[in-house]
């Protein structure tokens, strides 16, 4: 597709400008195809890498920083970072050192390629006899016999970045079962020949790619040169974005920084797929250059493109959080999948998986972005379209959609196992709570507007709320239903939790109702009171101390809790004491982890060293990981504490966990580890819960939809006369 430029008028230019920037965007390679190769590119941990381990038999010695192996931030080849081997072989001892690849969120750990390919340095030279043997091992833990690095590398000159090619034939099982090499994720180094001297290797960038010969003719300037490279200065970093470049043969971009604007140096990389980069430079007044170039596979250059600059600025409070609202709602907006317009469960990740509440999330992003002029109405509207268009041709279970689907087919994508196949009920009530806010929205009177409100009512009308009572006598409401399996799952939903969402959407249905008294029988069946104090705070209803956080977000971004109760409390004072006793938690800090403390809380689910976990504040399910959705979707709740939050992990943590879509998904700094991925759950709750602490907008437009004040009704929940503030009011 072509647009002709020269037919545009002066200002439609700048719209036809915006468009073919979309669909570059969308047409982008994915990160996923990234991680198909490497192994090891940078530690996003700057003194020691935390996907690493070793260990050493005395004599011989490895150097390690707490177990892992140090970060070299002087000397790397891919920037910003390489690791450093640092060791002594001596007689009758050993060391070995692991280099894993980050296993994050769906990573398929399945490699490309028949050779594996690694960068080396070292300021002095080495005899390939010298150097370490190599192992690989793979997912199932079945291991290579060991290579001599020398038989492939005669030596490393001194102060000379050589790469190593080794095809991975040569890796024969060492196990009793076989090594699958396309499965590989740890590269082993260890004691070769006893020399007794001590060497330093600088490795990076590890990676398995196809073996090509060498290409001596190969010049700079191969690949093109990235165009209309920006910068933008926020108070302690520079946000810098260029156009993206589509060769097959893009390996990833290079950023490079001035601070004189001549001389330049390279700074970091960033996958293909994602044309942005985030500068911390920790400080306001500092101005910076900035140049992008792209690599290919063989590590050859394009020219350095056209330089941009900005400079640091100290910010208001107000700035400062549309700064974050805009860095999140990018998730949804650049980050969404190309075809279907609509949200990746984790980023990076599996580029094919959806996932449905999600983008429920992702929609109310939407709504902010073109309320606060981070894109315009008609590319909202128009995202808003591609988007219904996909969910209309997804499969739906009567009705419901899938908890993941495949964004190219919309297929359902059993992620969990083979019995999650089916209908969601609560991924599906949270994806209606986004496009009932939008269906009031864009209510405009043109034709594409009315359009879209008609088709998002068409989709809510079809959700066929009743069937997933099971039968006419339940008291509840199940979770799941699959063709295949039935009521397989057999999972009731009661609360409390973040579910709430499913009962006033399934009473306020206007064609497949259930009736109001399942929200008593059902959501607050069994367990639903609490009454107990902690940390002096009574709580009327939630499990234990509250549980994890996301369970006073999910529900009430659309719905507004403030002034409302029913008989069992006041849900917004209620959010508002489990927000209190996480923080309160947060300063006891029972299991005394690293940071905790008045200005870093705010425990919920996310990513963690060992996988997706759902920290609450107790000492069960509370390893010292920090998600940063906890305290920042709080705002409402607890405005000064969550600017607390917010403003220490931007000025102190930001050098660690701002990126290009706002903060990581959470860190732990007793373990040094910080989150390699965003979270499509994770990231939405921030733009949209402190837009309606800013402005209530999410809440006005969900509120408003025609059946919503009647199911308040048929519940029988009353509101005060005057709806109270939102703040940290301590009643
Ligand atoms: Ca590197």
């Amino acid at each position: 597709m072509r647009l002709d430029l020269s037919k545009c008028s002066p200002f439609s230019r700048v719209a036809c400008h915006l468009f073919c920037f979309a669909l570059l965007c969308s047409f982008s390679k994915a990160d996923t195809e990234y991680y198909r190769h490497i192994i090891f590119d940078n530690s996003l941990e700057s003194d020691a890498y935390y996907y690493s381990d070793g260990r050493a038999s005395s004599p011989s010695t490895l150097e390690l920083l707490h177990g892992k192996l140090p970060v070299s931030r002087d000397v790397f080849f891919t920037p910003a970072n390489a690791l450093r081997l640092n060791w002594r072989s001596a007689p009758d001892g050993g060391w070995e050192a692991g280099i894993r690849a980050m296993n994050f969120r769906n990573r398929e750990m399945k490699f490309d390629g028949d050779t594996l390919y690694f960068w080396c340095f070292s300021e002095e030279e080495i005899a390939g006899d010298k150097l370490p043997l190599i192992r690989l091992s793979d997912a199932n833990q079945n291991f290579s016999q060991a290579v001599e690095i020398g038989k492939f590398q005669s030596s490393i000159p001194a102060r000379k970045w050589v790469q190593v090619g080794i095809p991975l034939s040569e890796f024969r099982t060492g196990s009793i079962h076989p090594f699958e090499p396309s499965r590989a994720e740890r590269v082993v180094f260890s004691q070769n020949r006893a020399d007794g001297a001590e060497h330093t290797l600088i490795v990076d960038d590890f990676k398995i790619d196809a073996a090509r010969a060498a290409d001596s003719s190969a010049v700079n300037g191969s690949l093109p040169v990235p165009q209309n490279v920006s910068a933008r200065g926020y108070e302690r970093h520079v946000d810098i974005s260029w156009e993206p470049i589509t060769p097959a043969d893009l390996q990833h971009y290079l950023v490079y920084r001035s601070t004189d604007g001549k001389d330049f140096q390279p700074i970091g990389i960033q996958v293909p797929g994602i044309n942005r980069f985030n500068d911390y430079i920790g400080k306001p007044g500092m101005t910076a250059y900035y140049k992008v170039a792209a690599s290919d596979r063989q590590y050859r250059l394009s020219d350095l493109s056209s330089p941009a600059h900005a400079t640091t600025k100290m910010m208001s409070d107000d700035e400062l959080l549309t700064m974050l609202q805009e860095e999140c709602f990018r998730y949804y907006w650049e980050g969404a999948h190309p075809t279907a317009g609509t949200t990746l469960e984790n980023i990076p990740g599996d580029d094919r998986i959806l996932a449905t509440g999600a983008s429920g999330f992702g929609i109310m992003a939407l709504i902010v972005g073109v309320n606060r002029g981070f894109i315009t109405r008609e590319q909202g509207l128009d995202r808003l379209i591609k988007i219904v268009s996909f969910l209309e041709k997804a499969p739906r279970y009567h009705g419901v959609w899938s908890h993941f689907m495949d964004g190219a087919t919309g297929q359902t994508l059993p992620v969990f196992d083979m019995f999650d196949d089916g209908g969601d009920l609560v991924e599906t009530a949270f994806l209606m709570e986004g496009l009932l806010a939008a269906r009031q929205y864009f209510n405009g009177s043109g034709e594409p507007e009315r359009g879209l409100f008609a088709r998002i009512s068409h989709l809510w009308e079809t959700v066929e709320w009743d069937w997933y009572r099971r039968s006419m006598d339940s008291r509840a409401l199940y979770w799941h239903w699959s063709s295949d399996w039935s009521w397989h799952i057999n999972h009731q939903i009661t609360g409390f939790n973040e579910c709430m969402m499913v009962y006033l959407l399934a009473i306020a249905s206007p064609t497949h109702p259930v009736p109001a008294k399942l929200y008593d029988s059902g959501w607050a069946g069994d367990h639903y009171t609490n009454g107990h104090s902690y940390y002096g705070i009574k709580l009327d209803v939630g499990v234990g101390s509250g549980g994890p956080l996301f369970f006073t977000h999910y529900s009430y971004m659309g719905f507004d809790p403030r002034g409302i109760h029913d008989r069992f409390t006041d849900y917004f004072e209620n959010n508002q004491k489990m927000a209190r006793i996480n923080l309160t938690y947060s300063l006891q800090n029972p299991g005394h982890y690293k940071g905790y403390g008045a200005d870093f809380w705010g425990l919920t689910a996310s990513d963690g060293p060992d996988g997706y976990m759902p920290h609450e504040p107790t000492r069960r399910m509370d390893d010292g990981t920090m998600t940063f959705t906890g305290a920042l979707s709080s705002f409402p709740y607890t405005p000064e504490a969550s600017m607390r939050m917010f403003k220490h992990i931007y000025r102190d943590l930001g050098d660690r966990v701002w990126g290009v879509y706002g903060p990581r998904d959470a860190i732990n700094l007793s373990q040094d580890w910080v989150s390699p991925i965003y979270m499509g759950l994770n990231q939405a709750p921030i733009t949209v819960m402190i837009e309606n602490y800013r402005t209530g907008l999410i809440w006005k437009l969900f509120m408003s939809n025609p059946e919503i004040q009647p199911m308040l009704g048929k519940i029988g929940f009353t509101r005060d006369v005057a709806p109270q503030k939102s703040g940290d009011g301590k009643k």
